[in-house]
């Protein structure tokens, strides 16, 4: 039995004319049976045969690990319905001329550029970098497209800095689906109120009067501009940013003990304290028995991390309780004034920050929305960084962030 090249190459009205096989490469010549071109001037079709035209050279999806190039034999048509008989060489949709390859290879390509790199795609299948990045550009726009939401319920303000340690700020606007999954919605150039403003007055209308939450990290900017856009939702304190601020506290507090620690103590007593600061991260209930030993020996010498680090996780345990907003609120007022009797002076600035946005971040207990997809997608963000090095204009880094979140099923074959 011999299957047909046709049926190999799975492309639309084509007649393969010649074939060459070598060790490592297919080369097949062929012509379009299609028999029109769309006149490029009236746009219908034009039948009168004219003359052969260019042979476009276009990479489609390897064979056996063969490499398959493709010699497309063109043909201009002449259009009888305007009067100049204007003369339009014959497309297919099946490829990307500009590219110089099939749809397929094309997609095959970005599925691959998926969680990789364009210098990496470009090496593994032997195009230029040049193509790969032209594919990215001209496939996967730069803004969201609002056509693919139906609602957004809830949105996530998070802001990021592109170079380490640097002031470079964009603005990362998310959402999730019902899976949980999350969906990105912008990047934008700094954290400025008014550029947030811009963005979210530019969702339409009645995608905007689907958000019933914005989660946002304390900064006013962002607080400030959801609410003036999105006076219906409301904005809630992302309990990962509230932690990451009391945790920063108890960190800060075992970096100046530690210093006190290791002027009086003896080399052998610091020896035993060695790990305190990740049995100190953990939680109470997931330390293990070695790192139990560590935190009572550390708080027999400090006596006030001891403290801070019960009311640390006393702090966490009200976030942890299913409750109405209210009784959050009593119990975080508790909260402080057992801090202000404790004689600890390391939370507070946390504890000012609390008071000064008490509403917002008690209006987590109204629904207690998980926002670890803002997280994850952090993380993800993290990693986009640190692979594809460099990366500075935003509507690029929203395509790979685009990618990675959808390029599988985007462009799945
Ligand atoms: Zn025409």
């Amino acid at each position: 039995m011999t299957i047909p090249i046709e049926q190999l190459l799975n492309l639309p009205n084509i007649r393969v004319l010649k074939v060459e096989i070598s060790e490592r490469e297919i080369r097949c010549d062929l012509e379009s049976t299609l028999g029109y071109a769309i006149c490029y001037r009236c746009g219908r079709k034009a039948t009168k045969f004219f003359e052969h035209g260019e042979t476009l050279m276009l990479r489609h999806l390897p064979i056996c690990e063969r490499k398959v190039m493709l010699y497309l034999h063109t043909r201009r048509y002449r259009c009888l319905n305007c009067e100049d008989r204007p003369t339009t060489t014959e497309r297919g949709d099946w490829y990307d001329a500009q590219a110089n390859c099939t749809k397929a290879f094309a997609d095959f390509l970005l599925r691959q550029l998926v969680n990789s790199t364009l210098q990496d795609v470009a090496d593994k299948h032997q195009v230029t970098y040049g193509c790969v990045r032209g594919l990215l550009t001209r496939q996967v726009s730069g803004e969201v497209d609002w056509r693919e939401f139906s609602h957004l319920r809830q949105i996530g303000l998070d802001e990021i800095s592109l170079l380490k340690g640097h002031k470079d700020f964009v603005t990362i606007v998310s959402t999730r689906n019902e899976q949980g999954e999350a969906a990105i919605l912008a990047v934008l150039d700094g954290r400025k109120k008014e550029t947030v403003v811009t963005f979210l007055e530019s969702i339409p209308q009645t995608l905007r009067a689907t958000i019933e939450e914005v989660c946002s990290d304390l900064y006013d900017g962002f607080i400030n501009a959801a609410q003036e856009v999105l006076p219906q939702a409301r904005v809630v304190g992302d309990r990962f940013h509230i932690a990451k601020l009391y945790r920063a506290a108890l960190d800060d507090l075992r970096k100046s003990e530690m210093k006190e620690l290791r002027k009086v103590l003896s080399k052998e007593e610091l020896s035993g304290l060695k790990g305190v600061l990740w049995a100190l991260r953990r939680k109470s209930e997931d330390l293990t028995t070695e790192e139990q030993q560590v935190l009572d020996l550390l708080f027999e010498c400090s006596p006030s991390l001891r403290r801070a680090y019960a009311l640390r996780e006393k702090l966490t345990g009200i976030f942890d309780t299913r409750q109405p907003k209210e009784a959050a609120q009593a119990q975080l007022l508790n909260w402080i004034k057992e801090v202000e009797r404790s004689g600890l002076d390391c939370f507070w600035k946390f504890i000012n920050t609390l008071k000064e946005r008490m509403d917002i971040i008690t209006n987590y207990f109204v629904r207690r929305s998980n926002s670890g997809w803002i997280e994850g997608l952090n993380n993800k963000i993290k990693v986009i960084k640190r692979r594809c090095y460099g990366l500075s204009n935003t509507l690029n880094l929203f395509r790979r962030i685009w990618l990675d979140l959808n390029g599988k099923e985007a462009f799945a074959s």
